[in-house]
């Protein structure tokens, strides 16, 4: 039976379109079951009513479309009670309807199963037989089986379908799930992964002329490239580091890296295999130098081999042409696509896997990108080149749509951009309440491409920076000097403001290219702290440089990541320790002047065991952040990324809730300092609750600071306790969601949670 059902599952991935993938199912169904009769009918939720779109058996002519209103008939009733209908004479049933027009009487036997996708009932496939019989308990659980397989199937065919504009002049919508608010217009983009050296199997070539030529196409396209990034970037970024195209140019030279990579193609490797081969070597010699200016150029070497192949594996042999507004597509967008699509281009993203509270979903909300995830009901290449309008607020996303509709978003977008500069234009001003109630706002940093101090504002320092993003971006661990010269930089953008710099958080959904886990449950596995502490060498080294770069400057603060257990603390206190005592004696020789000081140390609070060893902790910690995104994931215990459970992730649910009421005050108690580093801080209703609660430091990703610090500037505490008042009493998360609208509607602050003013 399994392989039965297997090959039709497969035979309807496959059809081009949802007639033909319809017709297959009845037909290969019946053919199973040995029934006389299969059909598929498919509710349409807008005419309440069902249709017959396939029958093996009945006679269905082409022109007829053959109905039957929601209620109606033996269909409705498994729909309605979604649940399996097995009925030996179905003619003796008092909701049985007969529909002559298809020679329905001469059945008896019915069996119907309901067709479910995502708790929606999308149609039935009902098995009919001439003799009055009940099916058997296989064929019924052998139907039950086929539905569900198939949910998924025609919930993607008849995306499909509507796509291609065959049901419908143009997509009613397709609905995700919100990753980012704001509105974009735009035509899809489809990202694909870059190249990566490691990923090249070495092949040899009989005909070295031809991927000589192969290659040196492949040269000139990148140094058109570089050519054209140079010149788009030349305006934002410094002067020095402007060389580094230079220096990309002269190593394309033939005298070069180019006369390398031909010399191997000559001993008979491929085009692709020569570059990987040239690269690799010039990159070990320069990691070998003394120098370290020259060693720091290994890694745009390894750039450099990336782009050339790139191109060699473009078969188009060209670069991609982004439209100028850009709806960037992915089956799973990541952090180099983000940053590779042009910002003045891209308007928009949509993500097929993934969710909400992903990392790449944080990354386009620190970019101001409306974003939408998790968009399962449709395969990437149907979106392609489409029109599109993404809400990301909503999760709906409309392809092709009509000029009205098209419109109506223009003026909402319009609105949007009004909005923002509303409470841009009062960036300087202080975050506090009508009241007099100061909160700190700070920025969350290390995720967004993006840097512009200027444009920020008042704020009081970086709140959360995310060390692991450049570790994730290179090939292997960054050295000490590597992470210096990173983390001095981050330091001194704040001048003396504070900087809270976390130890490396990687697993997760966060894995480094170059040093692989293979777990089942990779958020439940060896993740933040717990990695780094089984690996003292990399701990040690990213402390160092951190306390390095923070030598004159004296703003660093340290902050330990997944923190379950005290042992954890003291173990991590003992190697920052450790740190300190061997930079601090290390410079005693080199810089007799130079002071390092003992940053501040502080706990993560996203892991719900802790929220019961508050006080321990605080006995050797100086401060806490509240990581409500993996708080969230964690109490709930659900997959911030898995977007079948993403609907049960939320901020709002009334456990959360409680526990972040019961955080603040217990710290209050203890007398330690709490922040809030989660997306919760950022969102505006959620920065709504969290300073009603007591919080009183909210870091955030640089985008929502403007509209965080507008809103907290229109409330009042007694807005607040009555509305914390209600919010604590719900329970379900959509209450808090409703309550929390309305009060900001009533604010006049609603174009803050909705697209439009
Ligand atoms: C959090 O978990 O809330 C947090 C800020 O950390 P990250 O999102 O990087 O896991
Ligand atoms: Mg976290």
């Amino acid at each position: 039976m399994l392989t039965v059902l297997q090959r039709i599952v497969e035979a309807v991935n496959q059809a081009p379109d949802l007639d033909s993938a319809l017709g297959l199912i009845v037909q290969k169904a019946r053919a199973a079951l040995g029934s006389d009769v299969c059909s598929v009918y498919l509710a349409d939720h807008d005419a309440q009513q069902f249709i017959l779109m396939a029958t093996e058996g009945l006679n269905l002519d082409e022109n007829d479309r053959v109905t039957l209103a929601f209620g109606e008939g033996l269909i409705s009733l498994a729909a309605q009670r979604e649940e399996p209908l097995n009925i030996a004479n179905a003619t003796e049933h008092p909701n049985f309807k007969l529909v002559e027009s298809v020679g329905e009487e001469a059945y008896r036997a019915m069996l119907v199963a309901p067709i479910i996708h995502q708790r929606k009932v999308l149609g039935v496939l009902a098995a009919q037989q001439r003799k009055a019989r009940a099916f058997s308990a296989e064929e019924e659980a052998f139907v039950v089986t086929l539905a569900a397989q198939l949910a998924t199937v025609i919930a993607h065919a008849e995306a499909r379908g509507l796509v291609s504009g065959h049901y419908s002049p143009w997509l009613r919508n397709l609905t995700g799930l919100p990753g980012a608010p704001g509105v974009a217009i735009g035509e899809a983009f489809i990202g694909k992964p870059a190249a990566t050296l490691g990923s090249v199997v070495p092949r040899r070539t009989e005909f070295p002329w031809r991927e000589i030529h192969k290659f040196r196409k492949a040269v000139l396209q990148t140094r058109m490239e570089l050519r054209t990034l140079a010149e788009q970037v030349a305006e934002y970024v410094a002067e020095d580091t402007l060389a580094i195209f230079d220096v990309y140019q002269s190593l394309l030279d033939a005298s070069s890296l180019g006369d390398a990579v031909e010399s191997k193609i000559k001993d008979g490797w491929m085009a692709q295999t020569a570059v990987k081969m040239a690269v690799e070597d010039f990159v070990s010699k320069f990691e070998d130098l003394d120098d370290s200016y020259l060693r720091e150029r290994a890694v745009d070497v390894r750039d450099l081999g990336q782009r050339i192949l790139s191109f060699l594996q473009d078969k188009n042999g060209s670069k991609p042409n982004f439209p100028d507004a850009c709806i960037l597509i992915a089956e799973e967008v990541t952090a180099s696509m983000l940053a590779g699509v042009p910002r003045n281009k891209l308007q928009g993203l949509v993500s097929l896997q993934g969710s909400a509270n992903s990392h790449a979903a944080i990354m386009a909300r620190s970019m101001g990108i409306p974003a939408v995830f998790g968009v399962s009901q449709v395969p990437l290449g149907y979106l392609a080149d489409q029109h599109l309008i993404v809400d990301g607020y909503s999760g709906e996303i409309f392809v092709n749509p009509p000029q009205q509709l098209m419109q109506e978003y223009e003026i909402l977008r319009k609105e949007e951009f009004e909005l923002a500069e509303m409470v841009a234009d009062h960036r300087e001003d202080e975050a506090c309440t009508l009241d007099g109630i100061a909160v700190s706002l700070q920025i969350n940093a290390g995720m967004n491409v993006e840097h512009d101090q200027q444009r920020l504002g008042h704020y009081e320092g970086i709140g959360l920076y995310r060390t692991e993003i450049p570790f994730m971006m290179r090939e292997r661990f960054p050295t000490e000097k590597e992470q210096y010269d990173l983390y001095r930089p981050v330091l001194e953008s704040t001048g003396s403001l504070p900087v809270v710099m976390r130890t490396l958080d990687v697993g997760g959904d966060k894995p480094l290219p170059y040093f692989p886990i293979h777990e089942e449950n990779p958020f439940l596995g060896w993740r933040g702290i717990r990695m780094t502490l089984d690996h003292p060498e990399i701990f040690l080294v990213q402390v160092r440089a951190m306390l390095r770069a923070n030598i004159g400057l004296d703003n660093l603060q340290i902050l330990l990541p997944m923190i379950t257990t005290l042992d954890e603390v003291d173990e991590s206190i003992r190697l920052i320790n450790q740190a300190y005592f061997e930079v601090r004696n290390e410079l005693l020789h080199s810089q007799p002047g130079a002071v390092v000081n003992r940053p501040k140390i502080g706990v993560m609070i996203e892991v719900p065991a802790l929220l019961y060893q508050l006080e321990a902790v605080a006995k050797k910690v100086d401060f806490f952040s509240v990581g409500t995104n993996d708080l969230t994931q964690y109490l709930l215990a659900v997959d911030r990324n898995n977007s079948r459970v993403a609907g049960l992730y939320d901020s709002f649910h009334p456990a959360l809730l409680h526990a972040l009421q019961f955080i603040v005050d217990r710290c209050r108690e203890l007398n330690k300092p709490v922040s809030i580093c989660g997306e919760m801080a950022g969102d505006p209703g959620g920065a709504l609750i969290l300073v009603a609660m007591g919080y009183r430091s909210l870091s955030m990703s640089t985008h929502n600071l403007d509209k965080t610090r507008w809103i907290l500037r229109h409330l009042d505490s007694e807005i607040m306790q009555t509305l914390l008042g209600k919010v604590m009493q719900c329970t379900h998360p959509d209450q808090v969601r409703r309550i929390v609208r309305l009060k900001l509607e009533a604010l006049g602050l609603g174009g803050f949670v909705r697209a439009g003013k």
